[in-house]
């Protein structure tokens, strides 16, 4: 990959993050509404506990990619950008297209993928 193509997925990285950073702001913001509303019955509190969990869900997903963001932007850096983890193998263009933050190939995603859907499993 050369020094253009890097830049762009650099760019490209950036700009997710501050999606996802503006994205969990708002978030916050709409929590903070419902924890200021008087809630009335039982019903109410249920229904609000729920979107508690649903945005504590969003938010752990976020800060997971966040993490991931970070963890690539690191690797532009460090000049071991769009490597596999697991075998340092070049990760696929058409993969970082749609996960610039990939930071293991498709062969060792899926193992990945299969390791952790097995550990649900049990
Ligand atoms: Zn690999």
């Amino acid at each position: 990959m050369n020094k253009t193509q890097i830049e762009a997925y650099k760019k490209k990285l950036l700009e997710l993050k501050q999606q996802i950073l503006n994205d969990s702001y708002t978030r916050d913001t709409e929590d903070l509404k419902i924890s200021t509303d008087d809630l009335a019955d039982e019903a109410d509190i249920a229904a609000s506990v729920i979107n508690q969990q649903v945005s504590f869900g969003l938010r752990d997903r976020n800060f997971a990619k966040l993490r991931q963001i970070e963890d690539a932007l690191y690797r532009v850096n460090s000049g071991t950008y769009g490597l596999c983890d697991e075998c340092e193998e070049p990760i696929s263009e058409k993969r970082l297209e749609r996960q610039p933050f990939a930071t293991l190939c498709i062969t060792h995603a899926e193992e990945l993928e299969r390791e952790q859907r097995g550990r649900i499993a049990v």
